[in-house]
Order: C-alpha cells, then sequence, then structure tokens
C-alpha cells in the first residue's frame, strides 16, 4: 500500500497522475513511442507545453491580463539569480523570512542595491516579519509565500505600487489569493506541482526589457517567452506530469476546492499540535503554514518510541529540515486528509501510552 507521504519535496502527487505518467512514458498517446524518447517540437509535445502554460494561467485567473506562464529549469535556485538580472536597475526590497528568502537576496545584490526591509532572524525566522515600509523607489519587492524550511507563511501581502515578485515554490496553486498583484511568480514543480526538473515562472510581460545591461540567452525572460518555453530542449516529462497534475486539480474544482481541503488538512494537525501535551508548535500561531507544519516533542526522550510509531503506521517524511530538527508534516495539495487523521491518531496513541 501506498505510504501516507509528507515529504517537504520532492513531494507526494496524486495517483491517478502517477499512473498516467507511467503510461506515457511507455506509450505516450497512443503513438508507439515513449514520452521521453520523442521530439520536444513534435506535434504530441508541443500540445502538453501548451496546455501547461495555459493551465498555469487559467488556474491563477491571469488569462487574458497581460501575463505569460513559462517552464524553465535550474530550479527556484537560479530564478533567485534571474529574477535580479532581467528587474534590478538600482535598488530592489527583499523581505528575510528564512533560507530560500536570503538566497535571493544573496543573489540580487551582485546587481544592484539590496534593501532588507524586514527580517525574522532574530528568532530564527519563526514568524513573518510586520509593518516593514516597502521603498516607492524600489525597482520590486520580493518575498516568499511560504518558508518551506520553518513553516511560516505569509498571509498578507504589502499594499504597494512597487512590483511584487513572489517566490511560491512552496504554496502554488493552494490557496487563493489576489494573483493580479503580482507582477512575477515562480515556483519550482517539486513542492506542490509535479517532479523536480522545471520551474514556472509566470510573469506581466511589461515589466520586462527595462533594465540596460546585456542579459545571457537562457537567463532572459523575453527569449523564453518569445521562443514559448522552447528556447531549448525542456523538461518534458516534468512539464507533462506537472501539466497533468494542473489538469487533476483543474477536475477537481480549482483552487478554490482544494483551499479548503488544505485549511482542514492544516486545522486537524494544529488543533491537535495544540491540544496533545507531548507536542509543540515552532512558528507564531497567526503565521503557521498550511503546507507544511513544523512542531517538536516537549519530551525528547519520547523520540524513538513516537518514530517507531508512526513510521509502522506507514507514515514517510516527516522528519524536520536538519536546520530545524523536530518534525515536519508537509501537507500539500495532493496529501489525503486521511493521512493526516493517521497522524494524529498516531501522535493521540502517545499520549494514552503515556
Ligand atoms: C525548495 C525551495 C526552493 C529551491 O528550489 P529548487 O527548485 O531546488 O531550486 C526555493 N524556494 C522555496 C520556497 C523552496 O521551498
Amino acid at each position: 500500500m501506498k505510504k501516507h507521504n509528507f515529504s517537504a519535496g520532492p513531494c507526494i502527487l496524486p495517483q491517478e497522475v502517477l499512473e498516467k505518467a507511467s503510461e506515457a512514458v511507455l506509450n505516450f498517446n497512443d503513438d508507439d513511442l515513449s514520452l521521453i524518447e520523442i521530439s520536444h517540437r513534435s506535434k504530441s509535445f508541443v500540445e502538453v507545453m501548451e496546455k501547461a502554460r495555459s493551465l498555469a494561467l487559467e488556474l491563477l485567473g491571469l488569462e487574458n491580463k497581460g501575463y505569460k506562464a513559462v517552464f524553465l529549469q535550474g530550479g527556484a535556485s537560479l530564478e533567485f539569480l534571474m529574477v535580479a538580472y532581467n528587474l534590478l536597475h538600482k535598488k530592489a526590497a527583499y523581505l528575510n523570512t528564512g533560507t530560500w528568502a536570503n538566497n535571493a537576496i544573496k543573489e540580487a545584490k551582485a546587481f544592484g542595491e539590496v534593501l532588507e526591509v524586514g527580517s525574522s532572524k532574530d528568532k530564527d525566522f519563526n514568524y513573518i516579519p510586520k509593518g516593514y515600509t516597502v521603498p516607492e523607489d524600489a525597482d520590486y519587492f520580493h518575498c516568499t509565500s511560504n518558508n518551506t524550511i520553518v513553516g511560516t507563511q505569509m498571509k498578507a501581502f504589502p499594499e504597494t505600487n512597487v512590483s511584487l515578485v513572489c517566490d511560491m515554490s512552496s504554496d502554488i496553486f493552494s490557496r487563493q489569493l489576489d494573483f493580479e498583484k503580482f507582477d512575477l511568480i515562480y515556483a519550482g514543480a517539486q513542492k506542490n506541482m509535479g517532479p523536480a526538473g522545471t520551474t514556472l515562472v509566470i510573469i506581466k510581460e511589461e515589466i520586462l526589457g527595462k533594465v540596460e545591461r546585456q542579459i545571457p540567452t537562457m537567463l532572459d525572460y523575453q527569449v523564453h517567452i518569445a521562443k514559448e518555453s522552447m528556447a531549448n530542449t525542456p523538461s518534458v516529462f516534468a512539464v507533462y506530469v506537472s501539466m497533468l497534475t494542473m489538469q487533476w486539480l483543474k477536475d477537481l474544482g480549482g483552487i478554490k476546492f482544494i483551499e479548503e481541503v488544505n485549511n482542514k488538512k492544516a486545522a486537524l494537525l494544529y488543533t491537535e499540535i495544540d491540544r496533545n501535551s507531548l507536542f509543540t508548535g515552532i512558528v507564531a500561531k497567526e503565521d503557521r503554514s498550511t503546507m507544511n507544519a513544523t512542531f517538536t516533542l516537549t519530551d525528547a526522550s519520547l523520540k524513538e518510541t513516537f518514530d517507531v510509531m508512526w513510521s509502522t503506521a506507514g507514515i514517510s517524511g516527516l522528519n524536520g529540515h536538519r536546520s530545524v530538527g523536530g518534525y515536519r508534516a508537509s501537507m500539500y495539495n495532493a496529501l489525503p486528509l486521511y493521512s493526516v487523521q493517521v497522524l494524529v491518531d498516531i501522535m493521540q496513541e502517545l499520549e494514552a501510552k503515556k
């Protein structure tokens, strides 16, 4: 039987998507060829790419609003660099909410002045900074909507005229937001959309072409848009599986539907963390992520017992990030509510044993 997969990334994917993907590896579209051995310029694959790009915009409600979607390589980590390369003239504002935000800041510093407008470093990033101001003359404001590692999530975004750029790697398609507020959104596929190997970037086209520096071909968003995400051979398998996952989400009822499920899963687990005296949450309550819930045991001597209990129950991927410790339950879109119930039952069993 399939395990209850709480992995932070690469993440759980819907079973029906895995089945369709494995069929396509053997025989794609009944063409008697594998998806991964046909030309990316073939009609069959061009249709996949087109579908993936249009589904991304459709799910976010960004069709016909001046946005383009592209699937790139190099992970979300390359976007840290590309964002600054393509958008930073003089000065950019960044919110430092943890490791990923920090990596983005590091890359941007090579291109201009980087203002850290807020940081939660003082408390190991266990909260989201608030009350910061974004200077009106910044070229853009960059933030990370969900800190995958520590388990915080931005519930609000600043009201500003400055371009909003957001790394949504670990909560893309998980909740409804006013996506039109953002000029650029990027997300590595492997957290909530598909397998590793591709990164979705959604860009409001009008913000491009304004920096004076020369941009290397493969780092230039305008090139990728003009070439319709085929500037070079794309990650065909990763794009295909992402497309299937987006189609799965659309058929279920889109972000509106999945947000309700995600809220139920998060409420079930956080309620138990707060109720059960053997556990304690790691981050500020108001900033808790619906995607990655982090917690520790109040009595460290129970670790071995608890670890055996959950792994015996078929739970996988529950260990916290090596930099944080404790536990991290990642509850991405494809994780069923039932899996969270199994975890909560184990937490209650541990309490009953004590
Ligand atoms: C995992 C992650 C990244 C890094 O993604 P790669 O695709 O491995 O480069 C960046 N940002 C966030 C929020 C992440 O969770």
